[in-house]
């Protein structure tokens, strides 16, 4: 009975530390004259694969409308971070790119400081928190929905290395370069069958 109590203050102190990180990093992020969802509007364009670098795209990974997501393009665009082209075979395609703008102030992310708090704990609490935190996600996840986000290698729409070095994704019946395939994906599916 003890234990158990023990137990349950234990977790709700841990939730309670979760919510004051993730307040102090949003806290974080209104500086350099960007808010949270810019933040995390760069980071998503400067690893996402190029199927994932859509205004689409990008409001499915921020879990808000079209429109919202248009709007937070169009001050990023605005203050020079980011530019939409055309898709060369869809010209109503655009995709997204970072500027060498966008790309030096990512090098300045709030965020960074999290990193530098991290580097400071031991390797064994990291690899702890690392496999717990990504459990506690995925069953965040499987609750309550959002989007999952990975790699190629990982997604049950990969087909491989094609004959001239590219990789095939069978959702979009597409070759992408080694590269992007290293990237993240909004169309990642671990779980996905096989496409033939
Ligand atoms: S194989 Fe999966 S992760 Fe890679 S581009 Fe296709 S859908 Fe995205």
């Amino acid at each position: 009975m003890g234990s158990q109590v023990t137990d349950n203050a234990g977790k709700e102190s841990l939730s309670r530390l979760l919510d004051r990180i993730g307040r102090m990093a949003r806290g974080l992020q209104y500086c350099h004259g960007l808010n949270p969802a810019q933040w995390d509007s760069l980071r998503f364009v400067a690893q996402a694969n190029r199927f994932s670098r859509t205004p689409g795209a990008l409001a499915i990974f921020l879990g808000t409308t079209k429109g919202t997501a248009s709007q937070t393009l169009n001050a990023l665009e605005k203050k020079g971070y980011l530019t939409r082209v055309p898709d060369p075979d869809d010209k109503r395609v655009k995709h997204i790119e970072l500027t060498q703008a966008g790309a030096e102030l990512l090098a300045e992310d709030p965020l960074n400081c999290l990193d530098v708090a991290i580097e400071r704990l031991p390797a064994a609490v990291v690899d702890t928190m690392a496999k717990g935190l990504g459990e506690l996600c995925a069953n965040m996840q499987a609750r309550c929905g959002g989007q999952d986000m990975g790699i190629c290698t990982s997604c049950g729409h990969f087909q491989g290395a094609t004959d001239d070095g590219n990789m095939r994704c069978g959702y979009k019946q597409a070759d992408l370069s080694c590269e992007d395939a290293k990237r993240v994906c909004i169309n990642f599916d671990p779980l996905a069958v096989k496409d033939c």
